[in-house]
């Protein structure tokens, strides 16, 4: 844990006067006739989603839950009606010292989640919160500021995860992420998995491939009734950040996977997942979306030790070049009107970098930045043989032009240790990163960590024979790992350290955790020691 637990607090007045200030927020509506609360009475607990936060400052937090009685069904087991639920935040587990308190309206417009933006906290320290909706308590959730921007901290102890297929394994991997106590996860994406509930499996989704505000709702709530899981968001804050399938398959911006889906179409499934993400996340009122549109990339300050860059690598990008799959580097790959961040978003990470004073940049995405290659496929009967070496179309090296800016920017710019977290593809992957990955002369410039799934996969394998084949061709390689399981990050003013948790079954119960490699990189000194 992190040192600075004596840092002054507000007093309990002026918090309760931050509370107020709170409850002026325009989101949180006034109670006239239509909207009047009545006292909840539930026939099931209504907290079965458990409690989160998210998106901590240095002076506040967000804190979430959603009423959902009957997490397995249509309507969660909630009527069309507001509620009211009360909150509590507290400097102790007991919830003896309260230090601020309110009541928000939980609508169903917004499936009845409510998001407490807290603000006036004191810097570098846990606090305790928990709700209440008629008679009913939450379960007492625990979340953490983060220390002052200009301030060094002696070190930062994070986890981050990705891809959690419900059908496909158990969340054991959280249950050792809670022995492990982190000060906050960053989830890469692939928190839901949209396809419809196949037999066999070790659990089953329920319902339909999903395109309905309503299908994708129960799916956050069926994935979200997990004990691990919603354990998990209660003991620390999340940054959370989406990959493809919280809304469909490799999608890019408006273009779905699916032939003859029109852009107009799919943007309305966008808008129904990306308005069920928000509803299901402890998220801020900057990322509430519009229709279409969710703001989801932003930035966190661990003090000057470590600047936290979230990106959002599907809302803006161009279409995959040459299809999703793999396919040569050629010229469609190389276009640079391709591009995975828009222009704005890219603007802002290139100011933001540029500005940046922390000793360890991390850039927080989903998709593989190495310009990984693999073999050419066997060439079919008849067919004349293309040796050209195979590149991912749905990761960078589909947008290989803004891949190298972003890499060349970073180095002409010195930015300061820039570290790339990574999820995706259900691999554990360490990838020392240059601006042009197949040449191993030219200067490293970062360091990329790729983390395996949570569950998605079911049972994994190691990958030593794989990654002795691959290794050959890209000089960046470092390890390769086909487990389940997240990856726990030490930071400190000289050094990375990543260990890399793999969990030896997720198809039973009872799988074991154990960390099965770490790798250090240097503050100055780019690239993983070897
Ligand atoms: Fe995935
Ligand atoms: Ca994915």
């Amino acid at each position: 844990m992190l040192a600075g637990m004596s840092s002054p607090i507000l007093t309990r007045r002026e918090l309760l006067r931050g509370g107020a200030v709170l409850l002026g927020l325009p989101f949180v509506p006034s109670f006239g006739p239509r909207h009047r609360p009545r006292p909840a009475r539930f026939r099931a607990d209504p907290f079965a989603l458990g409690v989160a936060s998210g998106d901590p400052r240095h002076d506040g937090v967000v804190l979430w839950t959603r009423l959902c009685p009957q997490p397995l069904a249509p309507d969660g087991g909630m009527a069309a009606e507001a509620v009211e639920v009360g909150w509590e935040l507290a400097t102790d587990d007991g919830m003896r010292q309260v230090v601020a308190k309110g009541t928000v309206a939980a609508l169903p417009e917004l499936a009845h989640a409510v998001h407490v933006e807290l603000d006036g906290l004191a810097p570098e320290r846990h606090y305790w919160y928990r709700f209440r909706a008629g008679d009913a308590v939450s379960p007492i959730g625990r979340t953490r500021t983060f220390p002052v921007p200009a301030a060094m901290p002696a070190r930062l102890r994070f986890a981050f995860a990705s891809c959690q297929h419900w059908e496909q394994g158990l969340y054991t991997a959280y249950a050792d992420m809670a022995r492990q106590d982190p000060d906050f996860v960053v989830h890469l994406g692939d928190y839901i998995y949209e396809y419809a509930g196949t037999d066999g499996l070790v659990r089953k989704h329920i319902g339909g491939k999903l395109t309905e505000l309503a299908d994708y709702r129960l799916r956050h709530a069926q994935y979200r009734s997990d004990p691990l899981l919603h354990g998990m968001h209660a003991q620390c804050p999340w940054f959370v950040t989406w990959d493809d399938h919280e809304v469909e398959n490799n999608y890019a911006d408006a273009a779905s996977e699916r032939a003859g889906v029109s852009p107009e179409a799919f943007l309305r499934q966008r808008a129904a997942a990306y308005r069920a993400y928000y509803e299901a996340m402890p998220l801020r009122r900057a990322s509430l979306p519009q229709g279409p549109a969710m703001r989801l990339y932003r930035q966190a300050s661990f003090g000057r030790l470590a600047e936290l860059f979230v990106l959002d690598t599907r809302q803006y990008r161009t279409d995959q070049p040459n299809g999703d799959g793999r396919r040569p580097l050629n010229a469609a790959a190389r276009d640079p009107r391709n591009t995975l961040l828009g222009s704005e978003q890219k603007r802002w990470l290139w100011e933001r970098l540029a500005a940046s004073p922390a000793t360890w940049n991390v850039l927080a995405q989903q998709v593989i930045m190495g310009l990984l290659s693999y073999p050419p496929p066997k060439a079919k009967a008849g067919e004349p043989e293309d040796p050209a070496r195979r590149y991912s179309m749905d990761q960078w090296p589909g947008y290989a032009h803004e891949r190298a800016e972003l890499l060349r920017f970073l180095a002409e710019r010195k930015i300061a240790n820039p570290i790339v977290l990574t999820g995706d593809v259900h691999a554990n992957f360490v990838l020392d990163l240059r601006v042009d990955d197949a040449v191993a002369s030219e200067p490293i410039v970062a360091t990329e960590f790729v983390g395996t799934s949570i569950s998605s996969g079911g049972d994994g394998s190691d990958a030593a024979k794989e990654l002795a084949a691959l290794q050959p061709h890209n000089p960046g390689l470092r390890h390769l790992d086909r487990h389940r399981g997240y990856v726990l990050c030490e930071v400190d003013a000289q050094e990375w350290r990543s260990d890399y948790r793999i969990v030896d079954v997720v198809t039973r119960p009872g799988g074991t955790t154990t960390c099965a490699a770490s790798f250090t990189v240097r503050a100055g000194r780019p690239g993983v020691v070897a």
